[in-house]
């Protein structure tokens, strides 16, 4: 595996690959590798010969009360998994290479991103297009991998891909979890031992959802409010958001219609931990 740390040498090697009629695969994280970033990459590997992985904490898609100065940067220790998981390049950018002095250009998706994540986090899908278009262009993939644990950021690339006639083909990849439900993040290590078993509540009304629409339960609106019910009766915790959309314009949705599929969004707090879930759910 080799690391690179400049765009313009990962541009070149990208495009030699290309005229070498290589398929190229992307999988973009911000480090502190999980099981979670590896069946990405396994993922990738299925339908790419070449897989790059990129590690970037990317400032521009933190807020200014968010953690990106803490965020976990365990370097030596993602090398390492990234090179057992049989990557052929790692591109880890210093931020300074990424948005150098005078950089002026952001993209941004407009509806997609108007509730849940892009209302409460203002800015963090402008910066989440933007960085993704510019790893688009440094990798030059023709396919790449996103996990469902983001929706909301999913459903933002395949409208930004489509909307900016970009030829990769995006595919999405199932939500990895621990044996209690917890969907694995990178962001796990901040709960104590006590939120950590308090947060399985969240997939707990996932749990919930499914059992009640495998019921006929149709009132979308009522089964959230009992999930929230059920988060806000849980010591530690407290909801931020939990909504059934649609899944493509992740619009809500109060009434199942039978046969349609729809996203249940959830949100919530355990301690000071912020922490988002999700499940495509068919009526
Ligand atoms: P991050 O490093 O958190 O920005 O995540 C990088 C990529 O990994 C994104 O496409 C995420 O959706 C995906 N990802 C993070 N956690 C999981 C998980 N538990 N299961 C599947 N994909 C995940």
């Amino acid at each position: 595996m080799q690391i690179i740390t400049e765009p313009g040498q990962m541009q070149a090697i990208a495009e030699k690959l290309r005229l070498n009629r290589q398929c190229i695969g992307v999988v973009m994280t911000m480090g502190a590798l999980h099981e979670g970033h590896l069946s990405l990459v396994k993922l990738a590997q299925q339908t790419a010969g070449i897989v790059i992985l990129t590690i970037f904490v990317n400032p521009s898609q933190f807020g200014a009360n968010e953690d990106l100065h803490k965020y976990p940067r365990p370097f030596e220790q993602d090398a390492a998994l990234a090179k057992a998981a049989g990557v052929d390049y790692l591109f880890a950018p210093e931020a300074s290479s990424i948005y150098p002095e005078n950089y002026q250009t952001t993209v941004e998706c407009s509806t997609v991103t108007k509730r849940f994540e892009g209302e409460l986090r203002p800015g963090h899908f402008k910066g989440v297009a933007t960085i993704v278009t510019k790893l688009f262009h440094i990798t030059k993939p023709h396919i790449s991998v996103f996990g469902e644990k983001d929706a909301q950021q999913l459903a933002v690339i395949r409208r930004l891909v489509i909307d900016l006639n970009m030829d990769i083909k995006i595919i999405g990849a199932p939500i990895v979890r621990e044996d209690n439900g917890l969907a694995v993040s990178s962001r796990n290590i901040y709960l104590s031992s006590q939120e950590r078993n308090a947060a399985t509540i969240l997939y707990k009304g996932i749990c919930h959802a499914t059992r009640r629409i495998a019921d006929h339960e149709t009132d979308l609106a009522a089964i959230a409010t009992e999930i929230e019910q059920m988060i806000q009766s849980t010591p530690g915790c407290r909801t931020d958001y939990i909504c059934f959309v649609d899944d493509k314009t992740f619009e809500p949705v109060e009434t199942a219609e039978s046969e349609k599929e729809y996203r249940l969004l959830l949100a919530m707090y355990s301690g000071t931990v912020r922490l988002i879930d999700n499940m495509k759910i068919r009526a």
